[in-house]
């Protein structure tokens, strides 16, 4: 699958994050039924025009002037902050994250293809994409023909075009341009929709499965990387186009000048989890604008905190172990059918909340099920459920520190290490280690026990 990336000109938002999220549990859910997952996300560091007019400046362009930087050090500043965020969201890291500025030959080698078939066109201010040599072109993903759409949009009339919905796979460098490449066509710099073409079909092949983006990438972005790179191969590209609807913050959409573009480290300050943003994501749905208020924070930050404390009670209860229930143990098929529902993770969610209420129960065989299937299905959700029952049981740093070196000797084969750290936890931490086929454990151990665990 490949996801849309950010242009790294600026921070990403939360409403970027939140297509994201969506991507990431795409990813899950195929990973969690079996299928193996090659996950491309671009990073657009190059070009990228402002609100797609092609004479304009460009985005890196103006902010690398803003910042009076670099603009590839200002990419590499946005991209850290970037991916700090989706760690903090517990999006996976893509497989491959190509950035645009190291896949200019490629992006010139299809524009090249283009050229050579007739489908594009040499101008004197870049190379454009001839849509007439495109039949249904902006047509492919059901949305309105570009001539209604466009209606009473700008338009910019630029004679150098044969029609004005042609679109740019080439800019000629305009003398002061900070980015700028040496072509068959001179010095310039790749329109922003040739970047995607050239960078999924170099990691996924010329046909691939999934290609996923914003909304607002429907129309022109993914109308012309279908034509281009259709155009370029004569095959199909994608079987399946993924579209995220857009946030919205208090019912009103997210605009820099209503001071409203929230990042995720503005809902940190005022006191939130960021999974508890990740919870709100998680129970809207993806094909519904997922509404952004205080009181849904609050909400999911109060399911969160919920969840924990009933996990990590259960998890205390039955010692930290959990049995993998029957096939047909009560929620388990709720939970698959609602993701293989068209992903909907809202009645995953109320799955999770009948796993959640055995979970509480009394009945310890009851809450080991209840507690396999919740991490079972925090696979899918991300929430760091296994983790936090663990924390809540209170394990200092330091003991922390050394289930983890000791996990990772064992997993070394330096067992001469890892039985000297079991020996130190279990008698300076009280905390004893077994190692299961389920991977390691530890549970508590009352003083005085610890002397037979010393060997
Ligand atoms: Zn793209």
């Amino acid at each position: 699958m490949y996801n849309c990336g950010p242009t790294v000109y600026d921070w990403q938002h939360i409403g970027n994050l939140y297509s994201y999220i969506v991507a990431d549990v795409v990813r899950r859910t195929f990973e969690y039924f079996g299928f193996e997952v090659k996950q491309v996300m671009n990073i657009t560091d190059v070009g990228h025009t402002v609100d797609d007019v092609d004479e304009a400046e460009d985005k890196m362009e103006i902010a690398a002037k803003r910042e009076r930087k670099d603009p590839l050090d200002l990419a590499a500043t946005y991209t850290k902050q970037f991916i700090v965020d989706r760690h903090k969201l517990n999006i996976l890291d893509p497989e491959v994250m190509p950035k645009a500025t190291d896949h200019i030959p490629q992006m010139i080698e299809l524009i090249q293809r283009l050229l050579d078939k007739g489908n594009a066109y040499v101008a004197a201010d870049g190379v454009y994409f001839d849509i007439t040599t495109f039949p249904g072109y902006g047509t492919r993903l059901n949305a309105e023909p570009p001539d209604e759409r466009k209606a009473g949009a700008r338009v910019e009339v630029n004679a150098n075009k044969r029609h004005p919905f042609d679109f740019a796979l080439w800019r000629a460098a305009k003398p002061n341009d900070l980015q700028q490449w040496d072509s068959p066509w001179g010095r310039g710099n790749p329109g922003w929709h040739i970047e995607c073409s050239a960078m999924s079909m170099k990691y996924l092949g010329e046909t691939f499965d999934i290609h996923s983006g914003g909304e607002d990438h429907l129309f022109p972005h993914h109308e012309c990387e279908i034509a281009q790179s259709e155009a370029a191969t004569g095959k199909r590209f994608v079987d399946y186009w993924m579209h995220v609807r857009f946030l919205r913050v208090e019912g009103q959409g997210m605009h820099k000048s209503i001071g409203n573009t929230y990042l995720l480290s503005q809902i940190e300050e005022w006191g939130y989890d960021p999974l508890a943003f990740r919870l709100l994501a998680l129970g809207s749905g993806y094909r519904k604008p997922l509404d952004f208020t205080r009181a849904g924070m609050d909400a999911a930050q109060s399911r969160l905190e919920r969840w924990r404390r009933t996990i990590a009670a259960a998890y205390t209860a039955t010692g930290g172990k959990t049995t993998e229930p029957e096939p047909d143990f009560g929620v388990r098929a709720g939970f698959t059918s609602a993701l293989a529902e068209d992903f909907n993770t809202p009645k995953a969610l109320a799955a999770a909340e009948m796993a959640l209420e055995l979970a509480g129960t009394d009945d310890v065989a009851t809450r080991e099920r209840a507690l396999w299937l919740l991490f079972d299905m925090d696979r899918v959700f991300g929430l760091s459920l296994q983790e936090s029952a663990a924390t809540k049981e209170e394990l200092t740093e330091e003991a922390r520190r050394l289930v983890h070196e000791r996990e990772d000797a064992r997993r070394a084969g330096d067992y001469a290490k890892s039985d000297r750290l079991r020996v130190e936890l279990l008698e300076r931490h009280g905390i004893q280690v077994k190692d299961t086929k389920d991977g390691t454990r530890w549970e508590r151990v009352a003083p005085r026990e610890r002397d037979h665990g010393r060997v």
